[in-house]
């Protein structure tokens, strides 16, 4: 069985749209084995969101073709330059305030819960998607312009290794839950 990390963040606590948004997660049948809120401090940040080369350069590179197409400069020397400056904004949006963290449990969590979740940029993602029905006005442009981060509601861990990894970064053994549901049956 599957397991994803979904961190509902400051934006999402701040609108009052949490409850709205794990229903969502509950309809389509997976499982909560965890859920608390919390106030990450720096460390806790940087454990989340490490500067990872291969993201930096993938981030640069996609970012860049936007660019271009636009016939701009990017303000960036190469991708570890903005890997940094995206990650120091993580950082501080993720100790903005208050977000709540929960372990979702089921067949493909984590594909289906970034499935849920939508494109990375609201403003791409589709409606009907937790970023493209909450926060649809939210772009790179507005991010950019701004010189912040990119306000999406919510993170979904990307494979199935940094599910665990990250589900051990945020919960304790004592705080993730075994429990049979009705669905487990057909499993
Ligand atoms: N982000 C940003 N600007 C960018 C790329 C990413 O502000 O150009 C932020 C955004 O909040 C995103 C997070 O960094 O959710 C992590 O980026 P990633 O590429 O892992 O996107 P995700 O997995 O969240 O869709
Ligand atoms: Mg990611």
């Amino acid at each position: 069985m599957e397991r994803t990390l979904i961190l509902l963040k400051h934006d999402a606590v701040s609108k009052g749209i949490t409850g709205r948004i794990i229903s969502r997660f509950e309809d389509a049948g997976l499982k909560i084995t965890a859920m608390k809120m919390v106030w990450a401090d720096e460390d806790l940040a940087g454990q989340h969101y490490k500067l990872d080369e291969a993201w930096a350069k993938k981030l640069y590179d996609r970012t860049k073709k936007v660019f271009d197409e636009e016939g701009k400069e990017m303000p960036y020397k190469d991708h570890m330059h903005m890997g940094q400056k995206i990650q120091g904004w993580n950082k501080k949006f993720l100790q903005e305030g208050p977000i709540i963290a929960l372990v979702l449990e089921g067949p493909h969590a984590v594909e289906v819960g970034r499935d849920m979740l939508g494109h990375t940029e609201p403003r791409q993602a589709a409606p009907g998607t937790i970023r493209g029905d909450f926060a649809k006005l939210e772009s790179y442009n507005l991010a950019d312009k701004k010189q912040r981060v990119l306000r999406n509601i919510a993170h979904g861990s990307d494979t199935p290794e940094n599910a665990e990894h990250e589900i051990h970064t945020w919960f304790t053994k004592e705080e993730l839950h075994e429990y049979a549901k009705d669905l487990d049956k057909h499993f």
